[in-house]
């Protein structure tokens, strides 16, 4: 396309964004089980929209001339800490998961690479199979090598195999709590241990937990140690655009203390312009996600987040059970998260023929390598039943795979 001649009225500018819409995921009745997180809650949906209508135009990249972003900033990364028992002031908000990874991996990068001689081999960061695409995309960006280390039969990172492929030049071991695709925390302590050994970086990837796991414990749920309390962990991240409710462009990166964190601070005075700084990876940033993040913490207070917590674990629940009495299908591990793969028993069931018959009946259910994917939300305890009956019958009439392949984010 090229520009228009001459601009549209706005009305027909948004008649026409409308029906694009049109093909986009119905994410409002409980049938998509990635990238929304839905509480089912009308009033913070309103509010979330009339938060980014009011802070549209907003900049943060100047905290000068917007205060009130740059105390929310502060305000959701000290209760991100809060949460995780960290630093009140040894954070900082980001656009995602993927930026505080960015960040987390370039702070360990620098810390790793003072002093040191720079002829020497590449830096690496050893990390488990199941953690996160955005480790390997950080490396890839910062010029350090990535290792995956392979997983245990329970699927949470073998450590054994994990010392095994450290060596002089590793600046980060990581740990996932949990990991995506299969809902499992893995063995924080050992990881963190290792780390304290090799005198190495710890990073804990809590995009998903972060959120969700503190509100678990307090519900007396089992939670296997992943935050600050674990000694040797150095940073921590924690999406508040998922289990934190928000909306997208959200994430908090927290270090151990407030030396760690400026070092992904950067600053430059070698340009006309003036003295430049930015907290981590953008510059201009938009006010609207820091205003969401604080809008939706604040609506919902402990209370509701222990309400959508005990939601989302009756959903979990209800999905286990009702997914293992379908003989056929069977949950991979063990999953601690309500984010987890299920698969087919057997070789007479093509589990790809199971997504496209659900696909069928008007549910997007994740494809992976092995199996398929849910992650549940408050909102999916409304759908238990239909969910279930439906996979049931989806199982019972899958053919072959129409062959769509397992894939999860993309390029145009
Ligand atoms: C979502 C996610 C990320 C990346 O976060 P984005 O917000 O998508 O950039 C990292 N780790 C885990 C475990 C995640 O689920």
């Amino acid at each position: 396309m090229e520009l228009p001649a001459s601009g549209l009225p706005a009305d027909a500018v948004l008649e026409a964004l409308d029906a694009r819409r049109a093909g986009d995921a119905d994410w409002r009745h409980g049938r998509t089980f990635s990238l929304i997180y839905n509480t089912g809650d009308e009033q913070l949906e309103q509010l979330m929209e009339a938060v980014a209508a009011r802070f549209a135009h907003d900049n943060a990249l100047n905290p000068s001339a917007f205060p009130s972003l740059r105390d929310m900033e502060r305000e959701v990364v000290a209760a991100s800490a809060a949460l995780l028992h960290g630093e009140p002031r040894a954070g900082a908000l980001t656009s995602g998961g993927t930026e505080s990874i960015l960040m987390a991996v370039k702070v360990a990068r620098d810390v790793a690479a003072d002093g040191r001689d720079p002829s020497r081999r590449p830096l690496n960061i050893v990390v488990p199979e199941s953690a996160h695409p955005a480790f390997a995309k950080a490396a890839h960006t910062l010029g350090i090598d990535e290792r995956r280390a392979p997983l245990g039969d329970d699927l949470r990172v073998d450590v054994a195999a994990m010392q095994t492929m450290v060596d002089a030049d590793t600046a980060l071991l990581v740990a996932s709590a949990p990991c995506y695709p299969y809902g499992l925390i893995d063995d924080v302590p050992a990881v963190a241990e290792l780390a304290g050994k090799l005198g190495t970086s710890c990073h804990v990837d809590a995009c998903l937990g972060g959120w969700l796991l503190p509100f678990l414990e307090r519900l007396g749920h089992p939670v296997s140690p992943f935050d600050f309390r674990v000694p040797g962990v150095t940073s921590l991240s924690a999406d508040v655009h998922k289990y934190g409710y928000s909306t997208k462009g959200a994430s908090t990166v927290l270090h151990r203390d407030r030396e760690r964190l400026k070092r992904q601070w950067f600053l430059f005075d070698g340009w006309p312009g003036g003295i430049y700084g930015t907290p981590a990876a953008a510059g201009a940033r938009a006010g609207a996600p820091i205003a969401a993040a604080w809008a939706a913490m604040n609506y919902l207070g402990e209370a509701g987040y222990l309400r959508l917590a005990d939601d989302v674990w009756q959903a979990f629940d209800a999905f286990r059970s009702g997914i293992d009495a379908i003989e056929g299908l069977a949950i991979t591990g063990d999953p601690d998260f309500p984010s987890f793969q299920f698969g087919a028993t057997g070789t007479d069931l093509d589990i790809g023929g199971v997504a496209d018959a659900m696909d069928d009946r008007g549910w997007h259910v994740d494809r992976q390598q092995g199996g398929l994917h849910l992650m549940l939300s408050p909102h999916h305890l409304t759908v238990v039943d239909e969910f279930l009956a439906d996979l049931a019958a989806a199982v019972r009439g899958a053919g072959a795979s129409r062959g769509r392949a397992a894939t999860y984010g993309g390029v145009s």
